[in-house]
């Protein structure tokens, strides 16, 4: 007999073992379905052995699913993050198969193209052909792409040029043209991007950074490299992974460009059945673009040749809930295991990477100026000590002005802003009280376009009260500091004839609408657009030659381990759109405190100066990358137990040469839905397999009824 060991997406240790039927010939990686308990679950086989069980007889798998089976290289990827993140693997093999929720859509009619030629040829017709050849659609949304009458396509059907199938519409198989651009690109990018060529050449794993100012053309190199992974080995697939919807759409867009076929698409916008028929296709190799969110580190790939994470610094790549990983330093794992190419693309790379760069572990390919005619803004800092808003106003005279003179020249603004919302507080002028979200200690911000008061933290919500909450008294409330929204509104009655719009993950919810305002924004359609990060990296709006910082200081306030870095990041960003096409751009910070070392680097435009200083510091407290960090959450609804199982832990900690253990301490944060919060943070030499090292805590202690640990590896939120 066999048996066989199952992982199961469920928060279990390790895998469990079960008895092979009689003729079911399993392989490693086949999809089952196993008993646990009254139910049957999915489940993965990850391993075969001979042998009968012990004494107690095991239970028997049901039968195999018939889907595609995960990949080895997937399979070990899986194994690979959880114990990387010190968890067992149910939560990591739930995000592989994730794809597989729904159902399998339901077939509709579709028209392909045959290959016949007609015996007549027209322009519509051409366009129907060109149309059906990139992708099979149903006859009326063929109609329209192709912007003819239905009764051009009825005629070529007549002919036979084109058939009328039953398949889902999303399941076309585009050809993509990979053949090599060189040609297009200029001097620095041909050479950065025959540096990444002869690294896939030469096979085997690789991790380069690609280190290019805004706007240099980092996205033509590295689509340059894809191409060639694609074109040398027919079954080859490539991921390119960003950190936004927003900019998913836009790289989405150059693929369809550069290799006329549409890239796969994958992050939480995409619908469950059109994630499904991206599953099926990845695991067949027939999808051999995918451009997603940090989760499609998880899809099953057959051949990875090559992975780009664009924006590599950004830290959206950090999973922060459920499942916490960095998806930048598991694509490097990934890639490892695949044995292929992984390229880290950045105009300001973190230290981590720049580290590995400057150690020779990354390959370092640089671009140091913008294409064509384009040069870097210039960026200045306002003083608001010496010109500051007008009262219960945020943009500062300086800014205005510059706003009148870039809108009277037809050019446009960017305002940017990383705060959603109205008004990040609102306040009882009666009683004094800041209004919270129930259960939970984090401010209720104020969000005008619903009339609600909104947790950002938690989602919930509730109208706005004309009543204080606490003492009752009749409109009292009122709205402190600025959210995006009420920049809008500033800026609306400064300039009533300009075309305004905001972009936030308020106002931009979907795929679809993000393209629209990009598209928007690119055509000049809008004078001002007011920004969180959302927007603020990776676009390419020509006619924006302003951009406004509203609030410089925001992310250095309450200053972590990274905030330096972070806020250096996203300001160089955010400037970084001004000025990328034939007109120069310029840049305006408003701060406080404009002395301060970020400022004065941004102002210089001095990235180098910036790391160097920020590298010593780190180095001198020993904190990544120079050593390793990870947080422990204790989390239950009762203070007290919570206090005793915080002291239970610390006791357990296993004793290790080169690991500190600080805390516990209530957590910044320390009551979210009700639950009670408190944090251990632990550093460690580089030397240490932190890793290990808490996975043997965790296992030290047995958290009762509600309490939960949760450990998060490399922790970029210490609230
Ligand atoms: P980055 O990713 O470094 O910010 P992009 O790849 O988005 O830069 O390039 C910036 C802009 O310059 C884009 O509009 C892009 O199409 C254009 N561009 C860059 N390189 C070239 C090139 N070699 N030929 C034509 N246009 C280019």
């Amino acid at each position: 007999m066999r048996i066989a060991s199952v992982l199961l997406p469920m928060p279990l240790p390790e895998a469990f073992d079960y008895a092979e039927p009689e003729g079911m010939a399993l392989q490693v990686g086949d999809q089952v379905a196993a008993p646990l308990g009254p139910r049957l679950i999915r489940g993965v086989v990850s391993a075969l052995r001979d042998g009968t069980g012990g004494n107690r007889p095991l239970k028997p798998i049901d039968h195999r699913i018939d889907d595609p089976p995960l990949p080895a290289t997937t399979l070990a990827f899986v194994e690979w993050a959880a114990r990387y993140a010190a968890e067992g693997p149910g939560q990591p093999l739930a995000m592989a198969l994730r794809g597989l929720r729904a159902p399998r859509p339901k077939p509709e009619r579709v028209v392909v193209a045959t290959g016949a030629s007609p015996a007549r040829m027209t322009p519509a017709r051409e366009r129907v052909l060109a149309a059906a050849t990139a992708q099979a659609l149903p006859p009326p949304r063929l109609a329209e792409a192709a912007g003819v009458s239905s009764g051009v396509i009825k005629g070529l059907v007549d002919e036979g040029c084109l058939a009328i199938e039953e398949r889902e519409a999303e399941r076309s198989r585009p050809v993509l043209d990979a053949s090599p651009h060189h040609d297009r690109l200029n001097p620095g990018q041909a050479a950065a991007a025959a540096a990444l060529v002869a690294r896939l050449d030469a096979g085997g794993f690789s991790a380069t950074l690609l280190d290019g100012v805004t706007g240099s053309g980092k996205t033509e190199v590295y689509l340059e490299a894809a191409a060639h992974a694609l074109h040398r080995e027919p079954e080859a697939q490539v991921l390119i992974l960003l950190p936004e919807i927003a900019l998913t759409q836009a790289v989405i867009a150059r693929v369809a460009d550069r290799f006329g076929a549409a890239p796969g698409e994958w992050h939480s916008a995409v619908a469950p059945p059109r994630r499904r028929i991206l599953w099926e296709e990845v695991a067949a190799g027939r999808t051999r673009i995918v451009v997603g969110a940090r989760s499609a580190l998880f899809l099953p790939f057959r051949k990875l040749a090559l992975i780009v994470v664009d924006e590599e610094h950004d830290s959206s790549f950090k999973q922060e809930e459920g499942f916490i990983y960095q998806g930048r330093d598991l694509a490097v794992a990934r890639a490892h295991l695949e044995g292929c190419s992984v390229l880290l693309a950045s105009a300001t790379p973190s230290l981590e990477t720049l580290w590995n760069a400057r150690q020779n572990r990354y390959g370092w390919l640089r671009l140091a100026a913008r294409h064509g005619a384009a040069t870097l803004p210039d960026v200045s800092l306002v003083d608001l000590r010496e010109t500051p808003p007008e009262r219960d106003c945020w943009l500062s005279p300086p800014l205005v002005a510059a706003m009148a003179q870039t809108l009277a020249k037809g050019e446009q603004t960017l305002l940017f802003l990383n705060r959603r919302g109205y008004a990040p507080v609102v306040l009882c002028k009666a009683c004094g009280e800041r209004l919270t979200a129930p259960d939970t200690d984090s401010w209720l911000v104020e969000h005008r376009y619903t009339g609600r008061l909104v947790c950002h933290l938690t989602g919930f919500s509730m109208p706005k009260p004309d009543r204080c909450p606490h003492c009752g008294a009749k409109d009292s409330l009122i709205s402190i500091g600025p959210g995006v929204e009420r920049v809008e509104e500033e800026a609306r009655s400064r300039f009533p004839d300009a075309r305004i719009a905001v972009f936030s993950s308020d106002t931009v919810t979907s795929g679809q609408s993000a393209r629209e305002l990009v598209e928007a924004m690119e055509r000049g359609e809008i004078d001002i657009l007011v920004a969180t990060q959302a927007a603020a990296k990776g676009h390419n709006f020509p006619g924006l030659t302003l951009v406004g910082v509203v609030d410089a200081d925001l992310g250095l306030r309450g200053g972590d381990l990274r905030a330096g870095e972070r806020t250096f990041q996203l300001l160089a960003q955010a400037g970084g759109r001004a000025g990328r096409a034939d007109r120069p751009g310029r840049v305006l910070m408003q701060t406080w405190a404009p002395e301060h070392p970020v400022m004065q680097a941004l102002a210089a435009g001095d990235r180098d100066g910036f790391v160097e200083t920020e590298m010593e510091l780190r180095q001198l407290s020993g904190l990544p990358p120079f050593g390793r960090l990870a947080a422990v959450v204790l989390s239950g609804p009762d203070a007290a137990q919570l206090e005793a199982f915080a002291r239970e832990m610390a006791a357990a900690a296993p004793n290790a040469e080169g690991v500190e253990i600080f805390g516990p301490a209530d957590a910044p944060l320390s009551l979210i839905r009700g639950r009670r919060r408190k944090r251990f943070l632990v550093r460690a030499d580089r030397t240490v397999d932190l890793s290990a090292y808490m996975a043997a805590w965790r296992a030290r202690v047995k958290p009762r009824g509600a309490l939960r640990v949760t450990i998060d590896i490399d922790p970029y939120s210490f609230l």
